[in-house]
């Protein structure tokens, strides 16, 4: 049987304690294995890590792994530690006396895995260091850094391009987790890898539920999300400023959701306190900027929430990819208003930079428009941006509950003869709130300062409230039938496309705005299990589930590692359910290698048996 002698194989089962592999982690693994390039478009939680591991063990040497995410190689060489991998790092967080230690042991060929951040892998030095013994393979991670257009550009990644001429028959692997076309070509140009196989993956996540309402108040909306969904869940809330990032952490703690804040403008010890406490303990909600979260390995993430509307789908993709690294249930949450549109486009008019480069930006942010407003799946939508073709999901908000959608080419036409009156009767640019006034008759100072109920469009939308014209606008700024001023002060102009409308030569389709879904599915009735090993347990298998959560606390704590680096959720469940009594039966679990078994094998029968 080939599967016997395979070392990959073997690799996989006797260290990592899995049965098989996933995807094309196979295919993959053996190009590297035989010394061949590869780049890798994986999604979050597809299983990257093995594809340079198991060579990095398979092939003599030691596995150079490039890797940006310098507070993170502590934890991923404890959990390769774990597992009987003999791995190490190189960063600026060492110590000398460490540092020597490390490359002693390097020198030595005593490493399988070495983790080096791409500043340090710069300088001669550790160039020097890596000649000194024989290397297996360089692994690229996070290789969409080397892309000047995304938002995680590193200049250090650019001289990665240097490791062919230096050392060319090591074979190189570089994956990443963004998936678009353009960046795929970018980062095969930028570290010269014409030769290297590719290989993308499907990039579809089932296990999260995607979906997107409408903003009103948005502190509200997250802490109801929140508790009707996830309470005591771990999750992620993304916001665009620091401001409200702070605003909403505070609020969800007067609530009391055990939610910690997280922006670029604190000092470098709280922002390592907050992200090892997330990693430690169990049910953290982080309220972040998008400074947080790359390369963060928690499998049991449940939500990531978006308070406020990303800049592209790119972006926006990775972000909600970090829920649900497990496969099990997990929800991407958004909400998004006319506010966003505005401030987004008023944020890109105001960028530095070229005509070409402003261009770029609104085309990403058209498309996150497209998804936000679209009356399809959301999935086949997110899944067609990066090229992939797909069927109606049956997990996301426009599947589970289809928008309706009305005629709204009147409306329309009132809200934009409204603006093309003021500008040709009195030359005046106005925000929505003002438009939306004008339409509704509302008498205001500013109305009456402006003299705007002598306008003949004065009052002839007032069978519409305010929350809808705001639907309606967000909606036609959407769509590009109406746009932001470039004044600066989100005002309100007409388009090309306004024209077509205005004649009556265009109509225009708009969908109703739901019901906030939080609101609508108190009962928690749609907490849909994404996996057999998602399935409820039974209430005994949940007592010993509850046990081996606790010891597994305690080893953690002993330690001072995450939680899941012991054992992951699914791991535990398996035991629970299995209740395998004797060292042997564990190395049936998934998840359980030789390693683990000698390690923590006692312990769990113990736990098992003394359950019974
Ligand atoms: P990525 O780096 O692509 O985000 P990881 O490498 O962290 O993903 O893998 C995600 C999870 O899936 C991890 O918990 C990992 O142990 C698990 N995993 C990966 N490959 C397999 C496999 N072949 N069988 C079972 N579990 C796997
Ligand atoms: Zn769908």
């Amino acid at each position: 049987m080939i599967a016997e002698t395979d070392p990959s194989l073997q690799v996989l089962g006797s260290v990592f304690g899995y049965d098989s592999f996933r995807g094309e982690q196979q295919e993959i693994i053996d190009h590297v294995v035989a010394g061949g390039d590869a780049i890798v478009l994986m999604p979050t939680g597809g299983g990257k890590s093995l594809c340079y591991q198991i060579p990095a063990l398979v092939r003599s040497g030691t596995g150079i792994v490039v890797s940006p995410l310098i507070a993170l190689m502590q934890d991923q060489v404890d959990a390769l530690e774990l597992v009987g991998v003999r791995a190490a790092f190189l960063n600026s967080s060492q110590s000398t006396q460490q540092r020597i230690e490390v490359e002693q042991a390097y020198r030595s060929g005593e490493l399988d895995v070495l983790y080096v951040a791409p500043e340090r892998l710069a300088m001669a030095g550790t160039r020097d260091l890596l000649d000194s013994s024989s290397i297996a393979l360089f692994a690229i991670d996070e290789a969409h850094c080397v892309s000047q257009w995304g938002h995680d550009f590193r200049p250090d990644y650019l001289q990665l391009a240097g490791l062919v001429v230096r050392w060319p028959d090591v074979p190189r692997i570089a994956l990443t987790a963004t998936a678009t076309r353009a960046t795929h070509d970018e980062i095969t140009e930028r570290l010269e890898m014409p030769k290297a196989r590719h290989f993308v993956a499907n990039f579809d996540r089932p296990n999260i539920q995607y979906r997107i309402e409408p903003k009103s108040n948005v502190k509200s909306q997250v802490l109801s999300f929140i508790r009707t969904e996830h309470p005591d869940d771990a999750g992620i809330v993304y916001a665009l400023s620091r401001k409200s990032v702070d605003g909403i952490a505070e609020f969800l703690r007067e609530k009391g959701v055990n939610a910690y804040p997280y922006h670029a403008g604190m000092d470098a010890t709280s922002r390592r306190e907050t992200q090892a406490r997330f990693l430690r303990e169990d049910g953290v909600v982080v309220v972040a900027t998008i400074a947080f979260g790359m390369g963060i390995d928690k499998p049991d993430v449940r939500f990531v929430a978006h308070a406020d509307l990303p800049k592209s789908i790119e972006g926006y993709y990775q972000e909600t990819g970090r829920a649900g690294r497990d496969g099990l249930a997990a929800t991407a949450w958004l909400a998004y208003g006319l506010g966003d549109v505005v401030n987004l486009r008023r944020m890109i008019d105001d960028s530095p930079g070229e005509r070409e480069f402003k261009i770029k930006l609104s085309s990403h942010l058209d498309a996150m428009l497209a998804l936000c407003e679209t009356t399809t799946c959301r999935r086949v939508n997110l899944l067609s941006y990066f090229g992939q073709k797909s069927q109606a999901c049956g997990n996301c908000d426009t599947c589970l509950s289809p928008p309706e959608t009305w005629d709204g080419t009147v409306a329309a036409q009132k809200l934009l003869s409204t603006v093309v009156r003021l500008k040709r009767e009195r030359n005046q640019s106005f925000g929505a709130g003002q438009i939306i006034d004008i339409l509704r008759g509302k008498q205001t100072d500013r109305v009456r300062q402006w003299r705007h109920d002598e306008l003949t469009t004065w009052g002839i939308g007032s069978d519409i409230s305010e929350q809808q014209w705001r639907a309606i606008t967000r909606q036609l700024l959407a769509s590009g039938a109406l746009a932001v001023g470039t004044d600066g002060y989100g005002t309100l102009v007409t388009t090309d496309a306004s024209d077509g409308i205005l004649r009556g030569e265009r109509s225009v389709d708009l969908r109703n705005d739901p019901v906030p879904a939080s609101r609508r599915s108190a009962s928690g009735a749609r907490r849909k299990q994404a996996k057999s090993d998602g399935a409820p347990l039974s209430p005994a298998d949940e007592e010993l589930f509850e046990l081996l959560r606790q010891w597994r606390g305690e080893k953690a704590r002993e330690k001072s590692l995450p939680a899941y680096v012991v054992f992951n959720d699914s791991t535990l469940r398996e035991i629970a359910r299995q209740r395998p009594s004797t060292r042997e039966a564990l190395l049936g679990i998934t998840g359980i290698g030789e390693k683990k078994r000698d390690t923590y094998g006692d312990d769990v029968v113990s736990v098992v048996t003394g359950s019974q």
